[in-house]
């Protein structure tokens, strides 16, 4: 029988994800053997990492035997910056000791710790060469927990879709894919006609830089997003974004029909924000590569719409990607109450 290392008393068993904690119901700590950490957390949970990146402040013996064998646990601190958390770690089986609220701590130090480590590998030159030309960030260090399969199967999806309005556009011409736009494409004035078009419109792109930058955006925010918040949840803002991006439209524009999955695009990124807004990504600034918070790299993108918008002219759907976003934002401000600390809560009442 395994006991609290706190309260001295029996651990419960609990699934979680794929996984079988320890935890403690009068503390709310868990016990979290070798291994299970990074599957729980992710990648911020592995004690290698700590030590490879700096994130180790100091290692202290204790006298509090391990739950799993006995052994004395170690007390480790965890810094960056003034930021700090201290948990305790086995030295012989690896386990590793949470008390209530500190697997969000660990990840936000550690997360924090090795975006500034001089261990980290920086993207290399063409890399460098391709945001120069592009804009596009790339993110510093958010790895996922597991391969995203429900991002890897839209992306799979949006290309199929493209594909088949190239085929279209070879077979019948301008006219034919003009039908699959006014078909399927969003234009407010005709909602009452062609209800599907408010989902269908997400999953057409106007031309192929328009659909790899989607692509792209869709990539590098959504993995996360599906680790953190599960499928379902993802799913759900992606609909809601382009639902919601689809709606915006009528505030500017009744009757240009509008396509692409950047409404969709857009909802990620907000919900991104919401669910990671320390994490920064590498952007290319004036030929300098600089590491930026992606709450500022977002701010920087919702003013641009702004500015586009006053442009007006009528390429991009700005009103998209910022009902979009919004929708975003506001998914994942409800969704967010899932992960390891709020289940650990639920099954302390
Ligand atoms: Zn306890
Ligand atoms: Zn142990």
């Amino acid at each position: 029988m395994r006991t609290c290392p706190r309260c001295a008393l029996p651990l419960k068993n609990v699934r979680y994800d794929a996984v079988e904690l320890d935890l403690c119901g009068e503390c709310g700590g868990v016990w979290l053997d070798g291994g299970e950490g990074s599957a729980v957390i992710g990648p911020a949970a592995d004690p290698a990492l700590w030590q490879e990146h700096g994130a180790v402040a100091t290692r202290t013996p204790t006298d509090t035997p391990c739950p799993a064998d006995g052994a004395p646990l170690e007390s480790i601190v965890l810094r960056h910056g003034r930021d700090e958390v201290t948990v305790e770690a086995c030295p012989t089986c690896q386990g590793l000791w949470l008390d209530a609220g500190e697997g969000a701590r660990v990840q936000a130090v550690v997360t924090a710790a090795i975006q500034e480590s001089p261990q980290l590998q920086e993207p290399g030159f063409w890399s460098y060469l391709l945001q120069a030309v592009s804009g596009i960030p790339i993110e510093v260090w958010n790895p996922v927990r597991r391969r995203p399969w429900l991002t890897i199967g839209l992306i799979v999806l949006l290309t199929i879709v493209w594909g088949v309005e190239f085929a279209l556009h070879l077979s019948g011409g301008e006219a034919r894919l003009l039908e699959l736009v006014n078909g399927f494409g969003y234009t407010p004035e005709r909602l009452l006609e062609q209800p599907w078009t408010l989902v269908t419109y997400g999953l057409l792109h106007g031309g192929w830089l328009h659909l790899l930058g989607n692509l792209y955006f869709l990539y590098v925010f959504g993995d996360n997003i599906e680790d953190r918040l599960g499928r379902g949840a993802f799913l759900g803002i992606f609909l809601a974004a382009v639902v919601i991006g689809a709606l915006a439209q009528h505030a500017v524009d009744l009757t240009t029909p509008v396509v692409g999955a950047s409404g969709a695009i857009s909802g990620l990124m907000g919900a991104y924000l919401v669910l990671f807004p320390r994490v920064k990504v590498y952007v290319v600034l004036l030929m300098a590569r600089l590491k930026m918070r992606v709450l500022w790299y977002m701010g920087i993108w919702v003013g641009l719409q702004f500015l586009i918008a006053a442009e007006a002219d009528g390429d991009v759907a700005w009103m998209v990607h910022l009902g979009g976003f919004f929708a975003g934002v506001l998914c994942a401000l409800v969704l967010r109450r899932r992960g390891l600390d709020f289940f650990i809560d639920k099954q302390r009442r």
